[in-house]
C-alpha cells in the first residue's frame, strides 16, 4: 500500500449507533491502525428531516468507550474539514453543475404528483416505475426539454432535481474486496437523483465528494449499501477521479440466523443492540445499553470483531492490540453473522478475569450503598475469590454478601440435608477448636478442623456442610477456610454459634 490509508465511518445521526454501526466502525478502526493510517468521523446530516438531538454526541461517547477514538472529525480538525456534511453544504453544488456541464447529469422538473402517479400506475401494472434511460425522453427534464425551455423553468424557480444521467446499454465492473468482481447491466439503474433545489445534496452526491475531497483510501460499510456501489463507481468515473477501494461488510442477523437483527429481537429476548443506553429526546423512551447492563468495552470489541471476520486459526480472545496485528479485510465473510448474545456474555466473563480487584471493587462498592463503610482493600480481596463465578459486576452480591454480613436465615434444603443428630455436638466442639486456634490463617484453620475430623473419623460432610451453612446461609460460596480467615475469628465464632442455636 503506497497511499496513506484514510478510512472513515459515517454514520448519519437519526438515533442511537446500532451495534451494527459499531461493528463497522471497528471494522474501519482496526484496518487504519493496522496501516498506521487515519480513522475519520464524517457525520452525515444532510437530511435535517432525520436529525436527531443527541446522537451525535452518542456516537462519538460510543466510539471512545469501545477505545476506538478517531483521529479526525467533528472537534478533532484535520485538514480536511469540517467534518460535518451540514457545515460542508455550500461545497457540493459545483460539482453537481461540474456533472450537468459534463453530460453526465441533468435538471427534472417532474413534479412530486407527476412521479406518484407513474409510480401507482406501474404498480397496478404489477412493474416497478425507475426513472431512467427508457423513459426519460418522454419526462420533464434538460434531456427532453428544448433549452430556452429549460432556462426559463430554472429562471421561474420551479422545483427541481439534479439527476445522474446513467448510460443505456453498458457493463460496469465493480470490485470488492470482500465479495471480489461483481458485474452489474447498467439497463437496471435509475438515475439516482444528486442534488435537490432546497440546496442539499442527497446522500450519494454528498458521499462521494466528501469521499474525494478527504482522500479516503477505502470504504468500508455495510452491506445495505452495496447497492450504491454501481452509482458511486460511475460517479468517480465521470468526475475522473480515482475512486477508493471498497468491502462491504456482512449483515449481523438475529440470533436465529434468520433475517437482520433489530431492535425488536434485543427487546424480545432481552438484550441490548446498542453499546450505551439511549434515552430518545423526542418519546423519551429508554433503550439499554451494554455499558449500562454491566459489559466491559473489551468484551463488546472482541465479540463484535469476530462477527463476521476470523483470524483463519481457533483463536477466540483478542485485545484491541492484537486485533489490529491480526485484522485482514480479506478474511472478512460474505455471508451474514449470526448475533449470539450468550457469546459476548462469555467474553465479559473472561474479561471480568482480567479487571484489576481494586478497579472491580470501586465499581461494586459504588453500586451497593451497604458496602460504602466498608474497606476497599477487603472488598478487593472478596472479589479474588468470587470473581470466577462472576460474568457482571451485578453477580457480586449474589456471590458474596456472607462476606458482608451474617446469615438471617438458612436454606431448607441445605439444612434438612447438612443437619443430622449429632449435628449439635459436632458444632459444638467445632467452636472450641475455632477458639483455641490463636493464629488465625487459612493454613492453621485446615490443619486444626481437618485433623480432628479424621482423627476421629468424623466424615468431612458431616462437619463442613453445617460449618458452611452457618458461614453462608447456604450449601454455596468459595473455600470454607478462606471464607473463615476472611470474616475472621469472631464473626466465625458468631455464626457458628447462631447455628447451633437454631439446631
Ligand atoms: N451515512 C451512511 C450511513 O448512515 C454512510 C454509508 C457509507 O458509509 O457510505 O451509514
Amino acid at each position: 500500500m503506497t497511499k496513506n490509508v484514510r478510512v472513515r465511518f459515517a454514520p448519519s445521526p437519526t438515533g442511537p449507533l446500532h451495534i451494527g454501526g459499531v461493528r463497522t466502525a471497528l471494522f474501519n478502526y482496526l484496518f487504519a491502525k493496522k496501516h498506521n493510517g487515519t480513522f475519520i468521523l464524517r457525520i452525515e446530516d444532510t437530511d435535517q428531516n432525520r436529525y436527531v438531538e443527541g446522537a451525535e454526541q452518542y456516537i462519538t461517547d460510543a466510539l471512545n468507550w469501545c477505545g476506538m477514538p478517531f483521529d479526525e472529525g467533528p472537534g478533532k480538525e484535520g485538514s480536511f474539514g469540517p467534518y460535518r456534511q451540514s457545515e460542508r453544504k455550500h461545497l457540493y453544488k459545483k460539482y453537481a453543475d461540474e456533472l450537468i456541464a459534463k453530460g453526465h447529469a441533468y435538471y427534472a422538473f417532474d413534479t412530486a404528483e407527476t412521479l406518484d402517479f407513474h409510480r401507482k400506475d406501474h404498480e397496478k401494472k404489477g412493474k416497478t416505475f425507475i426513472y431512467n434511460w427508457h423513459n426519460r425522453l418522454k419526462l420533464s427534464n434538460s434531456l427532453s426539454l428544448r433549452t430556452e425551455e429549460v432556462q426559463a423553468k430554472l429562471d421561474a424557480a420551479e422545483n427541481y432535481v439534479i439527476r445522474f444521467k446513467s448510460p443505456k446499454d453498458e457493463i460496469l465492473h465493480l470490485k470488492d474486496i470482500i465479495r471480489g468482481d461483481i458485474k452489474i447491466d447498467t439497463n437496471i439503474l435509475d438515475d439516482k437523483v444528486l442534488f435537490k433545489s432546497d440546496g442539499m445534496p442527497t446522500y450519494h452526491l454528498a458521499n462521494i465528494v466528501d469521499d474525494h475531497l478527504m482522500e479516503i483510501t477505502h470504504v468500508i460499510r455495510g452491506e445495505e449499501w452495496l447497492p450504491s456501489l454501481a452509482l458511486h463507481c460511475q460517479l468517480y468515473d465521470a468526475f475522473g477521479w480515482q475512486a477508493p477501494e471498497f468491502a462491504h461488510l456482512p449483515l449481523i442477523l438475529k440470533p436465529t440466523g434468520k433475517g437482520k437483527l433489530s431492535k425488536r429481537d434485543g427487546d424480545k429476548l432481552g438484550f441490548p443492540v446498542f453499546p450505551l443506553e439511549w434515552k430518545d429526546p423526542n418519546t423519551k423512551e429508554v433503550s439499554r445499553g451494554y455499558k449500562e447492563d454491566g459489559y466491559f468495552p473489551e468484551a463488546m470489541v472482541n465479540f463484535l470483531s469476530l462477527l463476521g471476520w476470523n483470524p483463519g486459526t481457533e483463536q477466540e480472545i483478542f485485545n484491541l492490540e492484537e486485533l489490529i496485528n491480526a485484522f485482514e479485510l480479506e478474511r472478512v465473510n460474505k455471508s451474514g453473522a449470526r448475533f449470539d448474545p450468550e457469546k459476548i456474555k462469555w467474553f465479559n466473563h473472561h474479561y471480568m478475569q482480567e479487571q484489576s480487584n481494586d478497579i472491580l471493587a470501586k465499581t461494586f462498592k459504588s453500586k451497593r450503598p451497604e458496602l460504602s463503610e466498608i474497606d476497599v482493600n477487603y472488598t478487593a480481596r472478596i472479589i479474588g475469590l468470587i470473581k470466577e463465578r462472576a460474568t457482571f459486576v451485578s453477580d457480586f452480591w449474589e456471590l458474596s454478601h456472607f462476606f458482608f454480613t451474617a446469615p438471617t436465615e438458612y436454606d431448607e434444603k441445605a439444612t434438612k440435608k447438612a443437619f443430622k443428630e449429632d449435628t449439635l455436638e459436632l458444632m459444638e466442639k467445632l467452636k472450641s477448636i475455632i477458639l483455641h486456634i490463636d493464629d488465625f490463617t487459612v493454613e492453621n484453620l485446615q490443619n486444626d478442623i481437618k485433623g480432628w475430623i479424621t482423627e476421629n473419623n468424623i466424615g468431612f460432610g458431616k462437619v463442613m456442610m453445617p460449618l458452611r451453612i452457618a458461614l453462608v446461609g447456604a450449601l454455596q460460596g468459595p473455600d470454607v477456610f478462606d471464607i473463615m480467615f476472611i470474616i475472621g475469628k469472631n464473626e466465625t465464632v458468631e455464626r457458628v454459634q447462631s447455628v447451633i442455636d437454631v439446631l
